[in-house]
């Protein structure tokens, strides 16, 4: 079977089928060989782990995996992608796709029913338009799982693995920090894709906390200020809070006095510790 990087096999087999390329979809497809085998190799694709792969393409990244790791489940919109990945993917006794968007499909469901006995790691080349959402949805939720291992725009990379306190980071960068350690892996230019994209690409990883270490006592809340916070990240926090949760401005410099923190400052500067101080210090209150 040629590779699924020769691109040549690719178009042909995207004809045959009378397969087009959705631009709505996010579908652009791996076509660089070195970077599937890389993505499995840093994502846990090994024995003793089931992966989660979100959008197949044509099945180049699908089918590194399944080479290394026990078992691989697939969720994949687009039905028209399923013949094509039936030729692909022939053979691989260890891979199972399932039709569906994986923004609404439970995936806790999915994960205690087909990955029992195993270590669980997310690995995907995301569809650019849910990139967010998506990698939110896999935090907040809670899923028994070590690692998320995905291919965003750079600029994306660039924000959800910033420092928390740095002038380059938002609500992601923290909500991800919340949850784990979020580094950059590599670049990937736009001409390994087919067809290729305006933009540059990054595969990242996130390293889920085996039990949250931060201590927050009210989560809702917690994210409430963070979010409240980045919505003006330029002007000082003890304002924008005032605004947000409709309290007064003694109450509020009660609140930043007893985390030790100056009213004057803007989100942007208060690292994990000091964030999670100041959400304690506003639910004692
Ligand atoms: N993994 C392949 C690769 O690297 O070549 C394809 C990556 S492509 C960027 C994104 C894939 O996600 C496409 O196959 C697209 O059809 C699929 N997709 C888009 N939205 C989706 C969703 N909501 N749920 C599941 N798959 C989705």
């Amino acid at each position: 079977m040629p590779e699924l990087t020769d691109i040549h096999y690719v178009r042909n087999i995207m004809e045959k089928h009378g397969f087009h390329v959705s631009k709505s979809l996010g579908q652009n497809f791996l076509i660089n060989p070195t970077v599937c085998p890389r993505i499995a190799e840093l994502g846990n694709a090994k024995p003793g782990f089931g992966i989660l792969e979100i959008g197949t393409g044509v099945g180049v990244l699908t089918k590194e995996l399944a080479k290394r790791a026990d078992k691989v489940v697939a969720i994949e919109l687009d039905q028209k992608l399923f013949p094509i990945l039936e030729e692909t993917l022939a053979g691989f006794e260890n891979i199972k796709i399932i039709h569906g968007d994986a923004m609404q499909y439970d995936l806790k469901k999915l994960i205690a029913e087909e990955f029992q006995g195993l270590q669980v790691a997310v690995c995907a080349n995301l569809p650019y338009y849910i990139t967010s959402p998506m990698i939110m949805r896999l935090l907040e939720e809670k899923l028994d799982i070590t690692s998320i291992t995905v291919m965003v725009q750079k600029e994306a990379a660039q924000r959800i693995c910033a420092s928390v306190g740095s002038r380059e980071s938002g609500a992601v960068t923290v909500a991800v920090a919340y949850h784990g350690e979020a580094m950059k892996l590599f670049d990937v230019s736009r001409g390994s894709f087919l067809p290729a994209p305006n933009v540059d690409s990054c595969v990242m990883q996130i390293a889920l906390y085996p039990e949250n270490p931060w201590n927050v006592q009210d989560e809702d809340l917690f994210f409430r200020m963070v979010r409240s916070g980045f919505s003006q990240r330029r002007k000082q926090l003890a304002g924008v809070l005032c605004n947000a949760f409709a309290i007064s401005k003694s109450e509020i410099s009660e609140i930043f006095e007893t985390s030790g923190i100056v009213p004057s400052v803007r989100i942007e500067a208060l690292t994990m510790p000091e964030l999670v101080r100041l959400s304690n210090a506003f639910s004692q209150f």
